[in-house]
């Protein structure tokens, strides 16, 4: 039996001659002489750093920050295109914008460097000084001056009246200026100047209405410290626009709440679902799992409990994150009641406390309209949302459209108040394959989009929630739907899955479409646990699902050109390339997991490794050839015991947590982990050296058995543990029941 799959030799890049450009310029296409068949390049930056590879970088679109594509997959034809809207044309009443053209951005100015500003240092900004506009100016403006409502439509018989002079001296609309309105002028990152008036003594409470303003956050601030590759001016932009939201409830970050951005010009987030159910877990096993995600890479995580104490869970995970914290409140609403008893007082107090607790965003499925119920009736699996279930009962039961859509001016008043974020409900998402894309789904998101509109002209911001079940030929259309119809707003997407038929296996089948979603168009998965569809997840469960959708949003960030995101695989490359086993496990995302199963086999840092032995080592035969100058780590050479280079050298006992992984595979038996925890001689040393070391074991209990000192050394090691003749070393024996003493040739 022979493998090339895992082979780190047989898995290297393509060939070809092409130089990158380094992260922020698009490949050179002319650099590629030697190739044949030109690669698709279009425009997009290279993810990566390092200086010189063969690679030209990704074949997505130039990025577009400040723009409506972002970071952007190229269209197949027949994608719908992006909005030209943003949350500037959702103003609230009153409110006007005025793009006074371009202008020259002074650089030194740290809002427009990535540069790293103390966490809690507002920078300077224009906001709420400077002078009235002149008559010449007003002219530009005064067509925005018109109040519309959230449908577009004027609302204030707002006349063009006269310019008129205003106390402070200047001119003014007499309904936009003087004695009741004010305006702020600021500079774009895109390079342009704008002109905002907002009615006098506005205060600003959201992030959305501070970037209306031109003011950088402390959470702005700290987003481009943590997204590299914008600056603290590009994210306000992007929050203004509506295309990227930071949710931070006013009460969340008096804890311990880090500053994060769900948007597409910033990388590709995740989600991790938890909650105790009325039949498992509790407060102290959320918390854990709280812990367990954050650890794992969860950049958000939804408190979905509907059993137990809701209060005090909600209260607990609060307290003890650092991630944005999601729920659906609408769980808490009906606990002790029938649906159909909800009414809006119950709604209001339900929405107020937990915004006081510190809830950072909402779901909230108002999206589902009772004339959109027709539609469902033909589905394979009809409505598998809990919140719109529940709320089409409703709409049943009393004849009546949905509370939740009828009371959202009321809900974004909330919202607002303590800057909670919409996470706007897809109630009739698809609950299988055969149901994707379907005009119960489309209808609901066009209801989305008008939600949308609502929510930006009451400054609320919003993400918007899509599907979990779609066929992977679907997925390009309906990433590319959303944007057209919520004009950008950032979309957040559990999963979808891209077959039904594997339960159990969920977390991989959601996440190969989460991959796709991510490159076209979601800033978002909602993870899916190997328990999706079966029960509830436990703590493993999690650590799947989390590292299963790192992995997803990691490939679309490094597909969509976002610079500097494939920095750390090109280190691992050159430590892999280097056959450095201790970089190559501290560069893993899971760490105790690569090094665990890496002992199983071969407990030995040395030049290969069991997966192909060290006859066969490509990696290994590739060092040996200096004229393609392998080995890329600068300055790794391992040095044995012996102080030959490349000899294998001791390495360290596994600990607890990599124990507890082998033991969970079971292909070792206990003792045999205990041996690789303790590392004594005995755990593999042949008989003979046993004999000779055991004086040296009894005073030196816990040294290592891998002293093997050169490659003679090393065959014989592999020779002796997996047998004579092995092509491939890789221990197979035990999952096939195969006696380990039979040799696989
Ligand atoms: S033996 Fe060498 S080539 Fe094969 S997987 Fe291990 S390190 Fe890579």
């Amino acid at each position: 039996m022979t493998t090339f799959a895992g082979s780190m030799g047989g898995t290297s890049g393509r060939t070809g001659n092409g130089a990158s450009n380094g992260a922020g310029h698009a490949p050179a296409h002319d650099a590629r002489p030697t190739i044949k068949h030109a690669v698709p390049l279009a425009g997009a930056a290279n993810p990566g750093n390092t200086a010189s590879v063969t690679t030209p970088g990704s074949f997505a679109l130039k990025a577009d920050i400040g723009g409506p594509l972002m970071f952007a997959s190229p269209d197949t034809p027949g994608m719908p295109k992006a909005s030209t809207k943003t949350a500037w044309d959702f103003l609230p009443a009153g409110w006007s914008v005025v793009n006074l053209g371009e202008v020259t951005i002074d650089t030194s100015d740290a809002a427009f460097t990535n540069q790293s500003n103390p966490h809690d240092t507002a920078l300077n900004t224009s906001f709420g000084g400077g002078k009235f506009i002149s008559p010449r100016e007003f002219k530009a403006y005064i067509a925005g001056c018109v109040s519309r409502d959230w449908r577009g439509e004027v609302k204030s018989s707002h006349p063009h009246v006269p310019a008129k002079l205003v106390s402070a001296g200047g001119v003014g609309c007499a309904n936009c200026l003087g004695e009741t309105h004010d305006f702020v002028e600021f500079n774009l990152a895109t390079g342009r100047r704008v002109r905002v008036i907002y009615p006098k003594n506005f205060q600003p409470r959201t992030q959305l209405e501070h970037a209306r303003l031109g003011i950088i956050t402390p959470q702005m601030q700290r987003v481009a410290q943590r997204e590299p590759h914008l600056s603290p001016a590009q994210v306000r932009d992007e929050i203004g626009a509506g295309r990227m939201v930071i949710p931070a409830n006013i009460n969340h970050l008096s804890h311990s709440l880090d500053s994060m951005c769900i948007g597409r010009a910033s990388k590709t987030k995740v989600n991790a679902n938890m909650g105790a159910s009325p039949i498992s877990s509790g407060t102290h096993e959320e918390v854990e799992k709280l812990k367990w995600a954050e650890k794992h890479g969860a950049d958000t995580v939804m408190d979905l409990s509907t059993g137990g104490n809701l209060d005090e869970c909600r209260a607990a995970i609060l307290q003890n994150s650092c991630v944005p914290i999601g729920t659906v409140p609408i769980y808490s609403m009906i606990i002790g009641k029938k649906i159909e008893q909800l009414d809006w007082p119950t709604i209001e107090a339900s929405l107020h406390h937990q915004a006081k607790q510190g809830v950072d965003y909402f779901t909230i499925h108002a999206g589902v309209r009772k004339a959109h119920l027709k539609y469902v009736k033909n589905r394979l699996i009809g409505i598998v949302s809990r919140g719109g279930s529940l709320l089409a009962k409703w709409m049943l039961v009393h004849n009546d459209e949905n509370i939740m859509y009828t009371r959202w001016d009321d809900i974004c008043h909330i919202l607002r108040e303590y800057d909670v974020t919409f996470s706007i409900g897809d109630g009739l998402r698809p609950g299988g394959m055969a149901d994707a894309t379907d005009d119960a789904q489309l209808s609901e998101l066009e209801t989305l989009g008008e939600l949308t509109e609502r929510a930006w002209r009451f400054g609320v911001q919003v993400m918007i929630e899509g599907p979990g079940h779609v066929p992977f030929d679907q997925i390009e259309y309906n990433a590319k739907i959303q944007r057209k119809l919520c004009h950008g707003a950032p979309f957040y997407v559990l999963g979808p899955l891209v077959t039904d038929m594997f339960p159990g296996y969920d977390h991989i089948t959601s996440c190969i479409g989460a991959t796709s979603m991510a490159y076209h168009g979601a800033a978002m998965l909602c993870y899916v646990t190997p328990k999706e569809h079966l029960g509830l997840p436990k703590k493993d469960d999690v650590k799947q699902g989390c590292i299963a959708y790192k992995i997803a949003a990691h490939a679309a960030d490094v597909a969509l050109g976002i610079p500097g995101t494939r920095d750390r695989d090109d280190e691992l490359t050159k430590a892999r390339a280097a056959l450095n086993w201790e970089k190559h496990f501290e560069l893993s995302f899971d760490p105790d997991t690569a090094r665990a199963y890496h002992d199983e086999d071969l407990d030995v840092d040395t030049d290969f490794c069991a997966m192909c032995g060290h006859d066969w080592c490509s990696v290994r035969i590739s060092k040996e050839i200096q004229e393609f100058a392998s080995g890329k780590a600068d300055g790794f050479e391992r040095v044995g015991t012996n102080g030959k280079l490349g000899a294998p050298v001791k390495s360290a006992a596994l600990t607890p947590e990599q124990q507890a992984i082998l033991e969970k595979r079971g292909v070792l038996s206990p003792d045999e982990i205990h041996k690789l925890a303790a590392k004594t001689k005995q755990a593999v040393a042949t008989a003979s050296e046993r004999a000779t070391q055991a004086t040296a074991d009894t005073k030196d209990k816990l040294s290592c058995h891998s002293d093997y000192v050169d490659a003679d050394t090393a065959q014989r090691l592999q020779e002796e543990k997996l047998g004579k003749g092995v092509l491939v070393q890789l221990d197979v024996r035990p999952a096939l029941g195969i006696a380990k003493e039979d040799r696989v040739v």
